[in-house]
């Protein structure tokens, strides 16, 4: 704990943490010294740990990285990080993230942006760590923390993770709890590890998984130990390749590595088949219709009177309108109009509903897939290696949005996901590969990950 509190102090030009917790870590980190010296120490005892700001800590800030949220001071814990104090973790702080989880680059935080602690080969130019995780995956790379929890509503744990060559698993809808985590969009929302690797993933996920009533979502299956995964044989697993993901104008080193990871794969006994996911093309529009349509009800709590920022005002109108004029960037207000619009009479119809008929087409397209015996598919996690801060989506959100191309399939779907790092780009920046899995089936990604790796 104490070498990872001093590697923040000196990492701070990263801007990754927003808040540092050193005494609360070493009260921790002496507490967990105590259960192991007497016995029954929890799985975790001791690693020290970064969470993503999104997560309500109880007595620690918590912003999901708005200035809405302002000092906000909960005074309950997520059910993701209760677990894995409960395991014997150790919180060194809070984590960078984009406004509500809303980007693909850290840019939109309230804190400034996120950098990457790799640099192309030859240039000083401060690349982004992702996004929305940015602040998790940032320190994991620059091992500023042993793990970090994340979240992902459209590939906010792999596409960090692919950027900074850590791993990153966003497990099937409704496996951990999202009881006390900032909403964004609560039907593609779960919690996730970002970690150095596949082992450290599958051991931050069994602590972060399992049923919670508290959230109506999540769902009763017993959590496998899923460390266990971690190399086990995947000799005779049917690995699909989606032909729909070869895009055109795809950059030829993300399409070799494509390659060359259906053959490290096929190298370990898989057999890799061409499958077809004819929606895909659709994912991103819709998910960029129903993310904003649910972003828009769930940030109408932020109003000045419950929590956080408070703005002056002659009326309630008033207050409402200074409050959340002032206390949402802008990312987050084009959500907010977005979303309304969406879901307003007569273009609910429209747009929200078919985007919801899309996202049934989607779930339908990998459920054909799964039902044909395939195991897993395979896919690039990013479009391109890590940008320049400021480099993307200035004059033209959508340039930004188109990021998320392979993640936010796996979110309409509600399938697991997993990003692992799979290689280097001709500048030298780290490149990965996203393996998507059946429902609740993230042994296969681990053990299918970690072949990868
Ligand atoms: N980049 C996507 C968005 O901005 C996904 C973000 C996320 O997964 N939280 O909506």
């Amino acid at each position: 704990t104490d070498a990872h509190l001093s590697a923040i102090e000196k990492a701070r030009v990263l801007n990754a943490f927003v808040m540092e917790t050193p005494d609360q870590a070493r009260s921790m980190a002496r507490e967990a010294d105590a259960r192991i010296a007497k016995g029954g120490a929890g799985p975790l005892a001791g690693i020290p740990l970064g969470i993503k700001d999104l997560f309500a800590t109880r007595g620690v800030r918590t912003t999901a990285c708005s200035k809405i949220l302002g000092n906000f001071v909960p005074t309950y814990e997520s059910t993701v990080t209760s677990q894995l104090w409960r395991d014997g973790a150790v919180m060194l702080g809070k984590l960078n993230n984009d406004e509500f989880a809303m980007g693909s680059a850290n840019e939109t935080s309230c804190f400034g942006p996120v950098g990457n602690p790799w640099r192309r080969e030859g240039s000083n130019t401060t690349l982004v760590a992702g996004g929305s995780s940015g602040g998790s995956a940032s320190a994991v790379a620059a091992l500023l923390c042993m793990g970090a929890t994340a979240t992902d509503t459209g590939g906010s744990i792999r596409q960090p993770a692919a950027f900074t060559a850590t791993v990153g698993i966003k497990p099937t809808y409704g496996r951990c709890s999202r009881w006390g985590i900032v909403a964004f969009a609560s039907s593609l929302d779960q919690a996730g590890p970002i970690a150095r690797s596949t082992r450290d993933a599958a051991m931050l996920l069994r602590s972060m998984a399992g049923h919670d009533p508290k959230d109506t979502t999540s769902v009763d299956i017993a959590v496998p130990d899923y460390e266990a995964a971690i190399g086990k044989s995947v000799k005779g697993m049917k690995i699909g390749v989606p032909r729909e993901y070869r895009l055109d104008g795809m950059p030829a080193e993300i399409e070799k590595l494509w390659s060359e990871g259906a053959a490290w794969l096929k190298a370990a006994g898989a057999e890799l088949v061409e499958v077809s996911l004819p929606h895909t093309k659709y994912a991103l529009p819709a998910y960029y219709i129903v993310a904003p349509a649910e972003a828009s009800s769930n940030l109408a709590r932020y109003d000045g009177v419950r929590y956080g920022l408070r703005e002056q005002a002659k009326n309630i109108i008033e207050l409402y309108e200074n409050t959340r004029a002032e206390g949402f960037g802008a990312e987050v207000r084009r959500r907010v109009m977005i979303g309304t619009y969406v879901l307003s009479a007569g273009y609910y119809d429209a747009y929200y509903l078919r985007a919801q008929k899309v996202r049934t087409l989607i779930k339908r397209d990998f459920e054909d897939c799964f039902a044909k015996g395939i195991n897993a598919i395979l896919t690039p996690a990013t479009p391109s290696a890590a940008f320049g801060i400021g480099e993307k989506g200035g004059a033209d959100p959508v340039e930004m949005y188109l990021n998320d191309i392979f993640t936010v399939t796996v979110n309409m779907a509600g399938l697991p996901g997993i990003a692992v790092p799979a290689g280097k780009d001709s500048q030298g920046l780290p490149l990965g590969l996203q393996l998507i899995g059946r429902p609740f089936e993230e042994e296969t990604l681990f053990s299918l990950g970690e072949v990868i790796e």
